[in-house]
């Protein structure tokens, strides 16, 4: 007998999570791009829907979320009845890792796949199969070549962070039909709202034919990441298993609030896409070159590979952009030491950004 409670074995291999660093060592002024946040902060009518919330404190929020789901309905198009929200897309990753994954599972993961997905899914007591990617691309045939008998879940983000890389529809098509009934495809779509490819597709019609599809997003990168607001949009079968399991009050009453006025500035979110389509475009084009090799991304973040022996290394530029009061996203935790995440951010940030890597380089 162990002298003291031991957790479950997974749960002590997850190598725990490593957060976007906020502040730079410097006296002057941090610009955080280390956490792909909006590059516009948040919607004002968001913010405008927080007036008299003080009064409201005392009562729990509704447990249905219910006017968030509907504005998520009649703004995509969908049926409020097969949507979920969780504190974040996070609580949904963790509630389908505990609905659909235990011992003795496999859950598959792109090579370069979002971190979250081996942390639900060894919290969950499964095992985390990594399928290797094609040229920093999701691999369909090695995804689909690395089902088993064991294999209950598919992890895709698409875009994916923190490539930047996507899916076309038609890929997504494929993986789909590849996969056995019984494994869950979850589409982790969390950038969707920055893609500009016009053969996207977000997988709703895949999630609406079949059983065995979820499409998962979050607020967290179009303007209220403070919040914790992610939702789901799957079959009745599996939205009624995650409310089974799910705290009943796991959308505190600010983030329903927020989050519905929020999706109903369309306006807003249509401003977030083109600043970002326009600075991710130039800044992609400024950094690219012989030594740098820059991903081409749907996200709102650039993917920034260091050629070491040409020039700089990827650790040399975090630690000059670190100087200069610059905070980007160091990529060791992903097996990408080459590599650094930049998040777009406002105009003046990109140029600045642009200005100090260049100049570094010349040298
Ligand atoms: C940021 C991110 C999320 C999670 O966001 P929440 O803040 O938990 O909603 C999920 N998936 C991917 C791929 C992300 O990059």
């Amino acid at each position: 007998m162990s002298d003291c409670p031991v957790p479950k074995s997974g749960v002590m291999k997850i190598a725990p999570y490593v957060p976007g660093k906020s502040q730079a060592p410097v006296a002057f002024e941090t610009i955080k791009l280390s956490s792909n946040e909006s590059p516009l902060g948040a919607s004002p009518k968001a913010i405008a829907a927080l007036e008299g919330l003080g009064k409201k404190l005392a009562s729990y929020p509704d447990a249905s979320s219910s006017g968030l789901r509907n504005a998520l309905a009649q703004v995509h198009g969908l049926k409020a009845g097969r949507l979920i929200v969780g504190a974040g897309s996070d609580e949904i990753l963790h509630l389908l890792a505990h609905a659909y994954l235990g011992a003795g599972d496999e859950a598959i993961i792109s090579q370069y796949g979002f971190l979250m997905y081996p942390i639900v899914t060894l919290g969950a007591g499964a095992t985390p199969v990594v399928a290797s990617d094609r040229d920093y691309v999701v691999d369909v045939d090695a995804m689909l070549g690395a089902v088993t008998r064991a294999t209950k879940m598919v992890f895709l983000a698409n875009p994916n962070n923190p490539t930047g890389t996507y899916l076309n529809g038609d890929e997504l098509k494929r993986l789909h039909q590849g996969l056995p009934k019984n494994v869950l495809l979850v589409v982790d779509c969390a950038y969707a709202e920055y893609v500009t490819a016009m053969d996207y597709s977000v997988g709703v019609d895949l999630v609406e034919a079949h059983e065995n599809v979820v499409m998962v997003r979050t607020f967290s990168k179009m303007g209220l990441a403070a919040l914790r607001i992610g939702w789901m949009y799957g079959p009745e079968k599996i939205v009624d298993a995650l409310n089974r399991l799910r705290d009943p009050f796991n959308i505190n009453m600010a983030a329903q609030l927020a989050g519905e006025a929020a999706v109903r500035d369309i306006k807003f979110t249509r401003e977030l896409n083109i600043h970002n389509a326009k600075w991710r475009r130039w800044l992609s084009a400024e950094l690219n070159g012989n030594a740098i090799r820059v991903l081409p991304s749907q996200g709102n973040f650039i993917l920034v590979l260091f050629a070491q022996e040409q020039g700089m290394s990827a650790r040399q530029a975090n630690e000059i952009l670190l100087n200069q009061g610059i905070v980007v996203r160091e990529m060791g935790a992903y097996g990408l030491p080459d590599a650094l995440r930049i998040s777009i951010g406002s105009g003046a940030a990109m140029e600045k950004v642009a200005a100090i890597l260049k100049d570094q380089h010349i040298k």
